[in-house]
């Protein structure tokens, strides 16, 4: 049987979020068994806290937001899920989490460098009893009952920057690591200044974000031939801990983002 796990000891990593661009300063604490994953704005008066699988509240565009006060959390709940963390605290001084590389992979290296310990409690998953889905127009994410946690996900952007990608394989943390958690947020050249004046990507910069063009990204280097559709997977993964606990079970994923990973959530939610 496996074991909760918790972090060794307290650390903090700093940037600036993706999304806003406002500077910010997350700080990492081990939780006791059972106490789950809690999130906590220490700039807001009364500090107020939410602890994942309690949500009622979760609701997104292009990025994972829950509640009022934290938002952009995909990659940090993606590292936390690789690293295999049930517990633990995240204090930040902003709504967002610092962006760093783009991707998870800071995060679950600084999750591992300081130790992940085990904790005597049995972890719990969330097991899915039948198939589950939802879908919008061209789109679909499904979940059915399986005992592993295999993604198999089907990219599909217009024009030849991104065009289509399939990833498919059993993730595990080994998988998650190496595969998924480098890979690095993106969009398209064409998209970058609507995106900007929506208010998003202000902290963003050509390291941290694949500006896609017809020849590859603009003054960057990928990391993987099919960056784009990792970093969705990555996207997923995240959103699905949003759960609170690791799923398992048989996702099928056809240009899904986090507007019908989060309506999937919901879905996986009531069906417990
Ligand atoms: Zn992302």
């Amino acid at each position: 049987m496996e074991k909760q796990r918790t972090i060794e000891k307290e650390f903090s990593l700093e940037g600036n979020g993706l999304q806003r661009g406002l500077p910010v300063k997350a700080f990492f604490y081990p939780g006791d068994e059972d106490s789950g994953i809690i999130f906590v704005r220490r700039d807001l008066e009364n500090k107020p806290s939410i602890r994942l699988g309690d949500l009622t509240d979760i609701a997104t565009d292009r990025r994972s937001k829950i509640g009022d006060y934290v938002e952009t959390v995909e990659h940090i709940l993606a590292a936390l899920w690789g690293a295999e963390v049930d517990n633990i605290r995240i204090e930040l001084t902003s709504s967002e989490p610092p962006g760093l590389d783009g991707s998870a992979i800071l995060f679950l290296e600084a999750l591992k460098a300081v130790g992940i310990k085990t904790q005597r409690r049995e972890r719990e998953f969330i097991e899915v009893k039948k198939p589950l889905w939802v879908e919008d127009k061209e789109s679909f994410l499904g979940i059915f009952p399986s005992q592993t946690f295999k993604i198999s996900y089907i990219l599909e952007y217009p024009g030849p920057a991104i065009g289509r990608q399939f990833f498919s394989d059993i993730v595990d943390s080994e998988v998650f690591q190496k595969e998924i958690a480098p890979a690095r947020t993106f969009c398209l050249k064409e998209e970058v200044n609507s995106l900007l004046r929506q208010g998003y990507g202000k902290g963003a910069n050509l390291k941290n974000t694949l500006v896609m063009a017809k020849n590859g990204p603009i003054d960057n280097i990928l990391r993987f031939p099919d960056e784009p559709v990792r970093h969705k997977v990555l996207d997923l993964i995240g959103d699905l801990y949003l759960l609170g606990k690791p799923i398992k079970g048989r996702v099928i994923a056809i240009r899904s983002g986090h507007k019908l990973n989060l309506e999937l959530v919901e879905k996986i939610k009531e069906s417990q």
